[in-house]
């Protein structure tokens, strides 16, 4: 009897347990955004009105994620400030058509951020045509340092750099960069008139790349080390009617050879049978992907195995309050513009909400306006 009241209490103990770690996870996982308490005195104004060149929203790239972010920003009235960057407008300027883009059907890569450049620019958002070369998130407000020798001060920081192109670090590639070895065919298309090129990589940009390179070269190779294409089919279809574009399946390259000034051949190895040959080539153009551009936040950001920021919860949140990330440079996974601009728009949703946590008013940003401490990128 006594032994059976026992089994009944463990029992019960042990459902009540159960269901307290249910709800305690289902609490947790449906916090939508994670915005920790802030501690207010880690933001002090007065150190910051000692400071010269103060930005709100500093957004770090300019592709579709760092466009809007910075306009939800503006659109909000806070001075957002973007810096371009290495490649201004990000990957779309190197990309052709462009189908999947919602409300902006059939249109091309270029246009498409021209146009996104011009709404973000008419909501009052500043560009700068500079790159952050290093910053120092020991402390706030955070120092950003430009490649033209300015330091900058910025309340929020909201990184968008995106991803730099993947090389194969296979032996020659790297003595023939500039010299028949590219990751841009947008770029280099034009040098390749009336020559054979090959093209590594089995994705959309594999294609993206041959599609460039086909009005100009005399016949482009695609070599891919599996027996089909990881593209979508629509962009697959784009190459098959196309003479002068043939693929070589189930290959990868071992070597670039060259005559020193240029490009001469790649060997290749069959990923079935282990035999190499030589294939003889003007231009290797690389579409194996990217790597995040994470170089220069690695001391301060956590970033995965791979390197891309991680970010917490379903927030754009980095580990560091006030400083955010979205497009390629926190996305392993989706790397397309339309989710690149979503998470851009958390972002500036982000940090306009820790703006006004930490007590950043109109009336401030005006004293510094007047003050001349707000950075005004006109000099
Ligand atoms: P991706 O989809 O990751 O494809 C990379 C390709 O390179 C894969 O086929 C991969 O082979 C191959 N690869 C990787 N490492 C390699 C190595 N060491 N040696 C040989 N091959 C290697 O990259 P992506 O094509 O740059 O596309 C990235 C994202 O951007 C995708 O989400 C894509 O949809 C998007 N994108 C869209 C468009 C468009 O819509 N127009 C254009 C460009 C890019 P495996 O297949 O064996 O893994």
């Amino acid at each position: 009897m006594i032994n059976r009241f026992y089994t009944r209490i463990v029992f019960l103990a042990g459902c009540l347990l159960v269901c307290g770690v249910f709800v305690y996870g289902f609490v947790n996982t449906s916090r939508p955004v994670k915005r920790d308490v802030i501690d207010l005195t880690a933001y002090d104004w007065n150190t910051v009105a000692q400071k010269r060149n103060i930005i709100p929203i500093a957004v770090i790239g300019s592709g579709p994620a760092g466009l809007n972010a910075a306009m939800y920003g503006a659109r909000a009235g806070i001075k957002s400030v973007i810096f371009e960057g290495y490649e201004p407008l990000g990957l779309l300027m190197k990309t052709t058509d462009v189908s999947n883009y919602l409300g902006a059907p059939n249109t091309q890569g270029p246009k498409l951020m021209e146009t996104s450049r011009k709404q973000a620019a008419d909501f009052g958002v500043k560009f700068v045509g500079d790159v952050i070369e290093s910053v120092d998130f020991s402390r706030w407000p955070y120092e950003l340092y430009t490649g033209e020798g300015e330091t900058v001060h910025a309340l929020t920081v909201i990184i968008t750099t995106g991803a730099a192109p993947r090389y194969l670090g296979v032996p020659g590639e790297e003595d023939y960069k500039n010299k028949g070895v590219s990751a841009c065919a947008r770029c280099d298309a034009l040098c390749y008139r009336d020559k054979e090129v090959v093209v590594i990589g089995g994705g959309d940009s594999a294609i993206e790349e041959a599609l460039q390179l086909e009005p100009y070269a005399k016949k482009v190779t695609i070599i891919h080390r599996r027996d089909k294409f990881r593209a979508a089919p629509q962009v697959q279809q784009r190459i098959e009617s196309l003479d002068k574009v043939n693929t070589i399946w189930n290959a990868k390259v071992n070597r670039v050879i060259g005559d020193e000034s240029s490009v001469t051949a790649v060997e290749l190895e069959d990923m079935q049978t282990g035999k190499k040959s030589v294939f003889p080539t003007d231009g290797m153009f690389l579409a194996i992907g990217h790597v995040p551009a994470t170089q220069m936040f690695k001391d301060y950001i956590a970033l995965d195995e791979q390197g891309f920021i991680q970010l917490e919860g379903r927030s754009q949140a980095t580990n560091l309050p006030g400083v955010y990330a979205a497009g390629d440079v926190a996305d392993p996974s989706y790397r397309q513009a339309i989710t690149a601009a979503g998470d851009g728009g958390k972002a500036g949703m982000d940090a306009i909400f820790f703006l006004q946590q930490i007590g950043f008013t109109t009336a401030r940003a005006q004293e510094f306006v007047k003050s001349k401490k707000m950075f005004s990128g006109d000099e």
